[in-house]
């Protein structure tokens, strides 16, 4: 079959709610997909950050395929041999003394909620029911009824009620907001500390630092939602650790699998994670044995393959020399690591066009929102590829 054939029969068994590019991937390896038709791209998009290891990487496959043949599904009735180990090898990793594994990036949120709730009656004294959580605007932490609740994006929102209550919403970038949202019912803040899909927006210098400090002088809890600027993406194993904070709460996902398969998860002290008590929370897949080792074999490509340097390292050139392409259609550039945003003039007619303009050129990139293009390349890309990939991008940027 063709791309066109594979296109149409999608569109007609599948719901409408994604609008992806018309390419259909059959094969990857590392930066590369291959279509059904033959033709090769550089993926500037990875999975949403869901593939810093890069396509298919050959340790995490052989992890996979040796625990696929031993055990694959224990539920959490029984223990298994894999668990521990990645328990062990994450917390030595990020420095959290518990782990709590789920599978989507959204339901590692939802938990995390959960967990400040928890905290807020159990600890801090909040009356029950009454804990809020402040949020910033422009969020995204996933698609549940409870997390749409608190999205200031109409479309994610708005068909959707009735919406779960104790979210308070404050301006991204802007600490004294914060400061001021904060009353004694206050369980906690979650951020990103980079918007992702709210097309890469990096708030002022300081502002990290700062909520933590309103967070720790209120007793309140400070949550990371690393799940796309985690394990690496940012140029640091968590983009908090740009401004030395350390959060009381880091939730990951994504890259947590290298691509392969879900895994997600909330990583805190035993202050908090230890409140959980059997029976509060679970999930009859979240800490399976092929989801550790998986996890495991992903997070050892992320330290055996230096990813977070590589990024740190790469991410600058390649924004540097972006930053060289003149066209009347940049309005900015910016990124940390390989997170990069090129944000459109208005006029410039959507990043869309741009996007499948890019595809001609064979580098698939999606817009995010109406006018920023996301460059996010797997973070195993080498300099001679981005150099490949600049004068394309360019052509594309100058384009009519
Ligand atoms: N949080 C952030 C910051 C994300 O970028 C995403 C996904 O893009 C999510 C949460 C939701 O993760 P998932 O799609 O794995 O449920």
């Amino acid at each position: 079959m063709k791309t066109a054939e594979y296109v149409s029969l999608e569109d007609q068994y599948g719901a409408n709610n994604y609008h992806p590019l018309d390419v259909v991937i059959s094969k990857a390896r590392g930066v590369w997909v291959y279509d059904v038709d033959g033709r090769k791209y550089l993926d500037c998009l990875s999975a949403y950050s869901a593939l810093n290891q890069g396509h298919v990487h050959p340790a995490i496959q052989k992890a996979l395929i040796q625990q696929a043949k031993k055990v694959t599904l224990t539920s959490r009735a029984f223990r298994n041999d894999q668990l521990p180990l990645f328990y062990k090898e994450l917390s030595e990793m990020t420095g959290y003394e518990k782990v709590l594994p789920m599978n989507s990036g959204t339901e590692a949120v939802e938990t995390a909620l959960k967990l400040a709730r928890k905290w807020a009656y159990a600890v801090k004294g909040i009356p029950r029911h009454q804990a809020e959580i402040i949020v910033a605007s422009g969020n995204f932490h996933g698609r549940t009824i409870s997390i749409v609740s608190f999205s200031s994006e109409a479309q994610y929102r708005d068909d959707f009620g009735p919406f779960t209550p104790g979210f308070v919403t404050v301006s991204y970038g802007d600490a004294s907001e914060i400061a001021n949202a904060i009353t004694p019912n206050t369980a906690a803040v979650m951020l990103e500390p980079i918007q992702g899909e709210a097309g890469v927006i990096i708030p002022p210098t300081g502002y990290l630092g700062q909520v933590k400090a309103i967070c720790q002088s209120n007793n309140v809890l400070f949550i990371a939602d690393e799940i796309q600027t985690g394990l690496g993406r940012t140029g640091r194993l968590f983009a908090c650790q740009y401004e030395n904070v350390r959060p009381d709460i880091v939730i990951i996902g994504k890259a947590l699998s290298g691509g392969f398969y879900p895994v997600s998860a909330v990583l805190a002290d035993n202050s908090l994670l230890g409140l959980f008590a059997p029976g509060d929370h679970g999930s009859t897949f979240g800490g399976n044995p092929l989801a550790a080792a998986v996890g495991r074999a992903a997070l050892k490509v992320i330290r055996d393959e230096h990813l977070v340097e590589r990024s740190a390292e790469l991410g600058e050139y390649f924004l540097s020399q972006l930053r060289t392409i003149k066209s009347p259609h940049i309005k900015e550039i910016r990124g940390k690591g390989l997170l990069i945003g090129v944000e459109l003039n208005p006029e410039a007619g959507g990043a869309r066009r741009f996007c499948e303009a890019l595809m001609k050129q064979r580098i698939l990139a999606k817009e995010t929102h109406q006018n920023v293009i996301r460059l996010a390349p797997p973070l195993i890309i080498d300099k001679k590829t981005i150099d490949w990939a600049l004068p394309r991008i360019r052509k594309v940027l100058r384009m009519k």
